[in-house]
């Protein structure tokens, strides 16, 4: 099983332009933070440089991916050709989807995340390494 490292989300974001990647990010809940230990890959839809979107057949395998392997959905990843901030479409299903949003911009090669939670949050990342969790690399993700 392979962990989920910036850098594998940065090499996904930056193979797939023109257009925006997605993934799904995989993990468990650990000592009051989120811990990502997974991605899992999926098509953008709209094979767009400015929007996204999820084939539900895509979603549904990730769901039976992340339940076979006893982690849950902890947040979704996705590129922006601007700045790693929430698009207005974006701020939109994070209201939907009230899990860590991680935004990569192939334009200042940094990463953002954000939650909703009432309003649009800004959410602290850090780098776990092997502290006697399953997996030597993901991301810390504090609720
Ligand atoms: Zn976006």
């Amino acid at each position: 099983m392979d962990s989920v490292t910036l850098d594998r989300l940065a090499n996904l974001a930056e193979s797939t332009l023109p257009f925006e990647s997605c993934a799904l990010l995989l993990g468990e809940e650990m000592h009051n933070n989120r811990n990502i230990l997974e991605m899992f890959v999926l098509t953008n839809h709209d094979r767009s440089p400015i929007s996204f979107s999820v084939d539900p057949d895509d979603l549904f395998c990730a769901y039976e991916h992340a339940r076979k392997i006893g982690l849950d959905i902890v947040g979704i990843f996705h590129s922006h050709p601007s700045m790693p901030r929430p698009s207005r479409k974006d701020i939109k299903f994070m209201q939907l989807n009230q899990i860590v949003w991680l935004i990569y911009s192939t334009l200042s090669h940094t990463f953002s995340a954000f939650m909703y939670s009432g309003m649009v949050m800004q959410v602290h990342m850090g780098l776990i390494k092997d502290e006697g969790v399953r997996h030597p690399w993901g991301i810390i993700q504090p609720l």
